[in-house]
């Protein structure tokens, strides 16, 4: 099987598993077309099933010499039907709907909803969204036992399908009991990514952080937007949060579809701002379900989402339970090869922000720039945490990079890092023989020739008594 080369796109691409591709020799498949990161949706399944992904993971990783990671992705507070007196139940505009408090739906017109406290935060006009949003109710009236609604745009539910409450600010804490299960099994399990849906503020955040903390778990929080007040809260998220996703298929229903285009792009401004990895994801190449082909509008939108800044893009459904996941990922690393074409390197100057030493920022730019200015074969980034890889892939220089380490925590994140491939070195205490042994491995492989440029970065923590250090070098 051969492993996954620098020649493959920059943009990161997250695959999420399930099971029509959950086989070590399918992973394998699609790591070496193209994914740099799993997901594993707790929505579906328990424990045992996570595990099992997490263990047919790591055996397509060994097979492939891929240093891949894995995304934890937490339900968070969604918000369910139950089991509906008739299933599938069509909605027809002008129908009654009525959300009991408890027991169980005696008509085909009652329903339930596995958030106990909803009658109490529903308030006549409300809005509820069901079917992803394709079936609307406005809420007529409410007493203690129940909330009557009003159908106002048709279609069909089923049983345990989410409800979105677009503007209805819920009670409901972030973290739920299962959440947190899960948290904890990942931080058992050296996850390397754990998101939360549903995030409304930073606190959300910090409660996630603190169930990993007080586990030893240094695993990198992405937190999701697709909640209304999430966007209100924007900058105060993506400042406490590792990473961030852009989950455009709740979002595209808790707010107006037509607004999730700029909310997108406002989203990715803010973390290139703060230097937070940002992944895009549902309904990317949605066609491929079915089709081994993706629509023109689909092809756009990966193109588009590059050129918006994104650091990956996320399959879902394409990947999980379609009947192409490999040509997707293909498709979708194919489009980002060509769409990387036309970025340019931006030289100019960054922010500095908390998240990263501004040593190693301002370094690390300065490094970039020198690579561009001289043409370089390659930049090597040597880093502990990956801190310094971090400020790096925003920079959108073209230059094939490598980060190197000799930590396996380190290398599967920068799964996540724009422009970054990670690379196992031996050891990382003497600069020179790091260089030597990328740069033997790298002639081998044809990446680098006698007479090439490399830009060599290391990060604080590699050269003693020196927070950073740039060396240009010849290959020999
Ligand atoms: P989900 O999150 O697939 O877990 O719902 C992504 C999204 O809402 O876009
Ligand atoms: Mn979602």
């Amino acid at each position: 099987m051969p492993s996954p080369t620098l020649h493959q796109s920059c943009t990161k691409i997250v695959a999420t598993v399930g099971p029509a591709c959950d086989s070590p020799e399918q992973l394998a498949e699609l790591i070496t077309a193209g994914v740099d990161v799993f997901r594993i949706n707790t929505a579906h399944g328990e424990i045992p099933d996570h595990e099992k992904k997490v263990v047919a993971i790591r055996q397509a990783s060994e097979q492939t010499g891929t240093p891949v990671g894995i995304l934890l992705d937490l339900a968070g507070p969604k918000i369910r039907l139950g089991e509906l007196f008739c299933d599938p139940l069509q909605c027809d505009v002008g129908m009654e709907l009525t959300f009991l408090r408890d027991g169980e739906p005696t008509t085909a017109h009652e329903v339930t909803a596995s958030y106990p406290k909803l009658i109490d935060e529903l308030r006549p006009g409300n809005r509820v969204m069901l079917a992803d949003g394709l079936v609307a109710l406005e809420v007529v009236s409410v007493d203690r036992s129940r909330a009557v609604c009003r159908v106002t745009a048709a279609g069909e539910v089923r049983s345990r399908q989410g409800i979105n409450l677009p503007g209805v600010k819920l009670s409901v804490s972030a973290l739920q009991r299962k959440d947190i299960k899960n948290a904890i099994w990942a931080a058992d399990h050296e996850i390397d990514f754990i998101s939360l849906s549903f995030v409304r503020t930073a606190e959300d955040v910090y409660s996630l952080k603190s169930v990993l903390s007080a586990h030893d778990c240094e695993a990198l929080v992405i937190a999701k937007i697709e909640k209304p007040e999430a966007m209100e809260n924007l900058e105060e998220i993506v400042n406490v949060a590792d990473g961030i996703m852009v989950a455009r298929g709740d979002l595209g229903v808790e707010i107006d579809v037509a607004e999730t285009p700029m909310a997108q792009k406002r989203i990715i401004d803010v973390c290139k701002e703060k230097i937070k990895p940002v992944i895009v994801a549902t309904q990317m190449l949605e066609s491929m379900h079915h089709s081994a082909r993706p629509t023109r509008a689909e092809a756009s939108d990966v193109a588009n989402a590059i050129l918006d800044g994104a650091d990956a893009c996320m399959l879902s459904g394409e990947t999980a339970v379609g009947d192409h996941p490999v040509k997707a990922v293909q498709m979708m690393s194919r489009i980002m090869q060509f769409t990387e074409k036309s970025l340019r390197h931006d030289m100019s100057d960054r922010t500095i922000t908390n998240r990263v030493h501004p040593i190693t920022t301002a370094v690390t730019y300065a490094a970039t720039n020198i690579a561009e200015a001289i043409g370089a074969a390659m930049i090597i980034i040597a880093t502990k945490s990956g801190g310094t890889a971090w400020v790096k892939s925003k920079s959108r220089s073209l230059i094939p990079t490598l980060g190197v380490s000799d930590c396996p925590e380190t290398l599967r994140r920068i799964n996540l890092f724009w422009g970054i491939k990670p690379r196992r070195v031996s050891q990382m205490e003497h600069p020179a023989l790091i260089r030597a042994e990328v740069c033997d491995w790298a002639k081998g492989k044809g990446y680098l020739k006698t007479g090439d440029r490399i830009v060599f970065v290391s990060g604080s923590g590699v050269t003693e008594n020196a927070h950073n250090s740039v060396v240009v070098h010849t290959v020999e």
